[in-house]
């Protein structure tokens, strides 16, 4: 196939245009490099296409899509929900070796996912990254966590993180915005959770309270999930990308990386995307090249880049590539709780989601527990706006009338919702490699999965349960079962599906063991730098993002100063 060829030869460039290449993106072009951030999906125009202000009244099908809600080809997260990706994506598959259920959601779209994630901004605390000094498992992390907190604090100070200080070893304290005040329910939890011993705090989350650089404060409209026009809730798309654009990077769409090239001596001197409109073939020249298409895809990248030089994929040496891939352990449990029944209906009012959260407190226990590393808990509840098809099960069982009105107002704000996120331990059955049978429509190498969680996962998981009961109860309440039945059917969730998945091109103490050095900079290629949660070690209960934010952070600045001394 023909190829077009550039020939201007950039700085860098950056793969992908979601948490870790907008950051990175930013960063360099911020340091006066000449960028080229490529993305293999379309131009995002967030007044077009966030709908946090709209009503369900507003459209002809009422979010139904026409019926495609009811029979499951609608948007992943309901038609509001704005544009992230999906579990399938048409004309590129991915594989699963016999045995593995693993789902893998992926974006194509400027911002990636971070256009619609929830937002959950927790610092990977000490204990984290030095877990297996603490209990032999894993790795420890090739840096302190001291390095790590610089990039936490700038990540802060620039996305805007709400929280409070406490002072709790395993959830360390960062640069907070003004957390509002909890909800209702929440505050029956945290009342709960005071009989268990277990701490609600106010929630971290990547929105800004107090305002920071031409973003305003959140208004409070509660619809996150839904994009946020003022950039009150961090998207890369528009904290990171547009503004850069504006200062010079040059933003390619449509462009599905394929390749990263090398020259004669194996050095990486660019990259090949497909055009996804015209098909045709692109040749970007660089000086350094940045991987960001999230984990899984920038090992297939580097899988998918073999060379006389490279013959087992680029930066693939140790055989690491693709391996240590993990997601994070869930399970949720729902309930009913009759002292919310009825409430006059306060203004719960806040932004989309919970203003608490509850951090791990069992981390001096774990001999005690019989498994190794601990979880968090996310909850909801409230006064949400209904969507289509809620209390469906009620219209069922009363038909229409005074009646289910008067059951429905009673029960609005009676039903609570845990979930636990706790920390897999990365095992040998848990890796993603190119399936040599399968090219998805661009001719491009799919990838095949495998993966088991092993005791460590499955007895956490019974761990969430018994408390998540004990806290329904606590709160006078009855358990009703399973808060996504779908993937925790099973009694943990389907791996995967909590869309935490990182690993794939993990850092590492050494070039024998691992892909990385400490700053994200492959042991083989001083120019080659993966910036996503493929090159997390270990994967902590806290989410990943505010983590790949630092992380990418600090690999641009140091090729930055790398590249002054000569060393790139
Ligand atoms: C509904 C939902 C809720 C979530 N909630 C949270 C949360 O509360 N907290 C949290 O920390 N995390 C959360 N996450 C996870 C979070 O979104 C990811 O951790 C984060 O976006 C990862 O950043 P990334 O840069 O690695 O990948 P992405 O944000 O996915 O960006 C990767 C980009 O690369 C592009 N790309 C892919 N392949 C190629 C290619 N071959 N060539 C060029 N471009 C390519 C994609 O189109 C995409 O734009 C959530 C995710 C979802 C979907
Ligand atoms: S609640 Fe706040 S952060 Fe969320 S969409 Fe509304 S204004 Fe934006």
């Amino acid at each position: 196939m023909a190829l077009v060829d550039s020939k201007e030869v950039f700085d860098a460039v950056v793969v992908g245009a979601g948490a870790g290449g907008g950051t990175a993106a930013r960063v360099l072009t911020d340091h006066g490099m000449k960028v080229m951030l490529l993305e293999a999906g379309g131009p995002l125009v967030p007044s077009e296409e966030f709908k946090e202000h709209k009503t369900y009244a507003d459209y002809d099908h009422r979010g139904t899509e026409n019926g495609k809600l009811y029979f499951g080809d609608g948007k992943p997260f309901g038609f509001m929900s704005t544009t992230s990706g999906g579990w399938e994506l048409d004309g590129e598959p991915y594989t699963t070796a016999e045995g593995t259920d693993f789902r893998w959601f992926r974006s194509r779209i400027v911002g990636g996912r971070t256009n619609h994630y929830g937002r959950m901004s927790f610092r990977f605390s000490d204990l984290d990254m030095r877990a297996r000094d603490i209990d032999g498992l894993g790795v420890n992390w090739p840096m302190s966590y001291d390095e790590l907190a610089v990039y936490y604090d700038k990540a802060e100070r620039f996305i805007g993180v709400t929280g409070t200080k406490h002072g709790i070893p395993s959830a360390p304290d960062g640069i907070f915005q003004d957390a509002p005040q909890p909800k209702v329910h929440e505050l029956l939890a945290q009342k709960a959770g005071k009989k268990l011993g277990i701490p609600f705090i106010a929630n971290r989350r990547a929105i800004v309270t107090n305002g920071v650089k031409d973003r305003i404060p959140c208004h409070y409209c509660g619809q996150c999930g839904r994009g946020c026009q003022t950039a009150s809730a961090y998207a890369a798309s528009q904290v990171d990308v547009f503004p850069a654009v504006e200062k010079g990077l040059k933003l390619t769409t449509d462009a599905m990386v394929r390749e990263v090239t090398v020259d004669s001596s194996g050095k990486p001197d660019g990259v090949i995307y497909v055009n996804r409109k015209t098909r045709l073939e692109h040749r970007i020249r660089a000086k350094a090249v940045f991987l960001a298409a999230s984990s899984c895809e920038s090992a297939r990248i580097l899988l998918n880049s073999k060379s006389k030089h490279h013959p087992n994929g680029l930066g693939n040496g140790s055989g690491q590539v693709g391996r240590n891939l993990m997601d994070t352990v869930g399970f949720g449990l729902s309930g009913y709780v009759p002292a919310l029944e009825g409430m006059p209906k306060y203004n719960t009012d806040g932004f989309g989601g919970a203003h608490l959260y509850a951090p791990w407190w069992g981390y001096k226990d774990h001999e005690k527990l019989g498994f190794p590393r601990g979880y968090h808990i996310e909850f909801g509840g409230g006064f949400g706006m209904p969507r289509p098809g809620s209390y469906h099960g009620t219209a069922r069982r009363m038909g229409y009338g005074k009646k289910i009105k008067e059951e429905v107002r009673a029960r609005y704000g009676a039903n609570v919702g845990f979930a636990g996120r706790g920390e897999m331990i990365p095992n040998d059955m848990s890796y993603c490699e190119i399936d040599p049978d399968v090219v998805d429509k661009w001719g491009i190498p799919v990838l095949k999965f495998h993966f088991q969680w092993t005791d460590y996962e499955w007895k956490q998981a019974r761990h969430m349960e018994k408390s998540f009961a004990e806290i329904i109860d606590a709160m006078g309440g009855k358990v009703l079962g399973l808060k996504n039945a779908d993937r925790e059917a099973d009694g943990i969730s389907v791996p995967g599906s909590i869309i935490h998945e990182v690993g794939g091109a993990s850092m590492g103490h050494t070039a024998e063991t691992s892909v990385l050095n400490k700053y994200c900079q492959s042991w083989e290629a001083k120019n080659l730098f993966v910036v996503d949660g493929a090159a997390l070690p270990s994967n902590p209960d806290k989410n990943p993002t505010l983590t790949i934010n630092a992380l990418s952070w600090r690999a641009s600045d140091y090729l930055v100063e790398e590249a002054k001394k000569g060393n790139v």
